[in-house]
């Protein structure tokens, strides 16, 4: 009896004692708010939204959402689908701008572009207003950030006019192509194939943090404070709490956008121009003089990679 009581006692430091020194660091950002592959129905934009919501206040996780204000346009549910963002608001957490209506700096003219990003933050904007003083974050829609050298940095003025600093990621998971394989096998009601996708995104998600973990520790002998990209969608309204578990299975504690941004390593220069949105980390290469090694992070499982492809062909 004493002895097992012992042990009881002993479990009880080690778990304590391991959520006290969290070794690891991420802030987690969430895109395409309200939500991205928006079925059209409010009510589903409201649940995946909750769902998110509630595992990240169970995790005592803080976040910011990237906003594309379009998808609150909808005629008749304008107000509902504010109130989706209210819910935002209303748990503490940042909304960012994100464009109105999700164009592609690497096709669309500046001004066009730049006009896309004042009408995008119209609404946001208001909701925020009684949240006390923030910063306001602009994140590339595709993490696109100019074709070439002289948009990128004009575009970088027109933003810091407007008193935005750019949001960047160092982590993603491809969340988007196991959210559209989730979607029709959902819709397909295949349950077996909804566990089997589900499982093979949460271990890729651990594939992905393992690789960024190593390349961090080789580009800065440590491992930096992370930021998570992922969207506000179906799968992972179904997965936060478990890919929150996860990280905190790695050592990871959660952390704001404003405060990983004091790591210094994002004081490095970004001076990557091409096709891309990699993460920040490839695009340090550059400037430091490195390799990058794009090529070298993990993909999705074959079977995920084909059964997008078909997904997306025409039929
Ligand atoms: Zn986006």
């Amino acid at each position: 009896m004493r002895h097992s009581l012992s042990v009881v006692i002993l479990l009880l430091f080690a778990s304590t004692s391991e959520a006290q020194t969290a070794r690891r660091s991420v802030a987690l950002t969430f895109d395409d708010l309200p939500k991205a592959i928006d079925s059209g129905n409010v009510i589903e934009t409201r649940h995946t939204t909750s769902e998110i919501l509630a595992a990240l206040k169970r995790h005592r996780a803080p976040a910011i959402g990237f906003v594309n204000e379009r998808q609150l346009h909808v005629p008749g549910e304008m107000d509902a689908r504010v109130a989706v963002l209210q819910q935002w608001v209303q748990a503490g957490f940042v909304l960012g701008n994100h464009t109105f209506s999700h164009p592609d700096l690497q096709t669309t003219p500046l001004s066009q572009y730049e006009d896309d990003v004042i009408h995008g933050e119209v609404i946001t904007r208001r909701l925020m207003r009684n949240a006390g003083p923030y910063q306001l974050y602009f994140r590339h829609p595709f993490t696109h950030t100019g074709p070439t050298r002289e948009v990128r940095t004009a575009f970088e003025e027109f933003l810091k006019t407007r008193g935005y600093k750019i949001a960047p990621f160092t982590i993603e998971n491809s969340d988007y192509i196991f959210n559209k394989l989730y979607l029709d096998a959902r819709k397909a009601n295949d349950r077996p194939l909804l566990r089997r996708i589900r499982v093979a995104y949460l271990d890729h998600n651990d594939a992905v943090f393992g690789f960024i973990e190593g390349l961090s520790r080789e580009m800065f002998g440590r491992e930096i404070i992370q930021i998570l990209l992922i969207h506000a969608n179906d799968i992972n309204a179904d997965c936060m709490d478990e890919i929150l578990k996860r990280m905190e299975a790695r050592g990871y504690a959660f952390t704001t956008l404003d405060r990983a941004l004091e790591d210094k390593a994002y004081e490095t220069r970004d001076d990557f121009v091409g096709r891309m949105g990699p993460s920040w980390l490839h695009r340090w290469t550059v400037s430091l003089g490195l390799k990058m090694k794009l090529d070298q992070e993990p993909d999705p499982p074959k079977w995920v990679m084909e059964m997008f492809q078909k997904s997306l062909a025409p039929r």
